[in-house]
């Protein structure tokens, strides 16, 4: 499970990380592909932009994702271990904090 502070670092390296390849990618083969002359400063612009959306996208995703996947109503079970009987959830591991 991520947090949104890891969730949030991992979408901007990789948003990051793309923005620079879409960069290069699209100044050396893809605007020139398709007939088109691009100044880098403009590259480097319009590319942000997508890569803006991108990272929104990919962050809220993955928040997505792991709301999909955490436990929302905690199964307690009752557990032992040496120190005496506590309460897991089955689903998350949380363990009830009413231990004395
Ligand atoms: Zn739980």
């Amino acid at each position: 499970m991520q947090t949104k502070t890891q969730s949030a670092i991992e979408a901007a390296a990789n948003a990051f990380l793309g923005w620079g390849i879409s960069v290069v990618v699209g100044q050396l083969v893809v605007y020139p592909y398709f007939g088109y002359e691009i100044t880098i400063i403009d590259n480097f612009g319009m590319t942000a932009a997508f890569v803006a959306v991108s990272y929104a996208r990919s962050y809220l995703f993955r928040r997505a994702f792991n709301w999909l996947h955490k436990c929302h109503r905690h199964d307690w079970w009752t557990r032992e271990d040496g120190m005496g009987f506590y309460e897991q959830c089955s689903k998350c591991n949380a363990i009830k904090d009413e231990r004395e």
